[in-house]
């Protein structure tokens, strides 16, 4: 069973004088394992999809099903907790609480779920993302690299069904995107997580094993590396 199902979703902006197509008719699966990339220009409709598909917007026609369990038609019940508990959003701005420690941070979504944090785990994604010596820092007072490595602590510490990273290099520089993108494909390779990452940079999707291209909200072209 594909553990991502999307059936013919469509979501439009605006109103009646104003309506903007988004997301037009769009239809895919991605298998457990698999690293997606979503490519294209500014303005396709990337973000929308991620959102979309990470349970943190609609739609207003089609449906999303995770795992089978259809997020649309759950919308309204208790999504946040789904999402909470089976997806890891990664994004450009790196959303961290400022006010937590870089730990906190990390252990938040386990802890809001009322769930106990893996000690052995957390140790090893703090080693194989480098940030053993800063755990103990604010979000402030540590760089945007390593700002980006927690985010992605952050995500793999509850063994997400999928992570889901809208443009997560945007705020980088060339070093620290490299690594960011090193780092999700050792966590693709060596822990089987499924990753479903939006960029218009053709040459971070170079990473990927399969590669969706959008234009103005429609799939143009869905290539997979054999
Ligand atoms: P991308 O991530 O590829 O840059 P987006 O999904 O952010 O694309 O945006 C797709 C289109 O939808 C753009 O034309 C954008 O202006 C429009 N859009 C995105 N969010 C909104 C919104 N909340 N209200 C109205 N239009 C929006």
């Amino acid at each position: 069973m594909a553990i991502l199902e999307v059936k013919g979703i469509s979501k439009t902006y605006g109103n009646e004088d104003t309506i903007f197509e988004a997301l037009n008719d769009i239809s895919f699966n991605v298998e457990k394992g698999e690293f997606l990339v979503i490519l294209g220009n500014s303005g396709c409709g990337k973000s929308t999809l991620l959102s979309v598909l990470g349970g943190l917007d609609t739609v207003n026609d089609g449906e999303v099903i995770i795992s089978g369990y259809n997020i649309t038609t759950n919308f309204f019940n208790n999504i946040t907790s789904f999402r909470r508990k089976n997806i890891g959003y990664i994004q450009q701005s790196f959303n961290l609480i400022d006010t937590l420690s870089v730990e906190k941070n990390i252990r938040l979504p386990i802890i809001l779920d009322n769930k106990k944090v893996d000690e052995s785990y957390f140790k090893k994604i703090i080693k194989f993302l480098d940030i053993e010596n800063i755990i103990y820092r604010y979000p402030k007072d540590i760089k945007s690299g390593e700002k980006q490595r927690v985010c992605l602590a952050r995500a793999l510490i509850k063994k997400p069904l999928i992570i889901i990273a809208d443009e997560p290099t945007g705020s980088l520089d060339k070093e620290n995107s490299d690594n960011i993108m090193k780092l999700l494909r050792l966590a693709n390779m060596l822990l089987g997580q499924t990753i479903i990452l939006a960029t218009h940079n053709e040459k971070i999707a170079l990473v990927a094993s399969r590669t969706i291209k959008m234009v103005d909200g429609k799939i143009e072209s869905d290539i997979k590396k054999i």
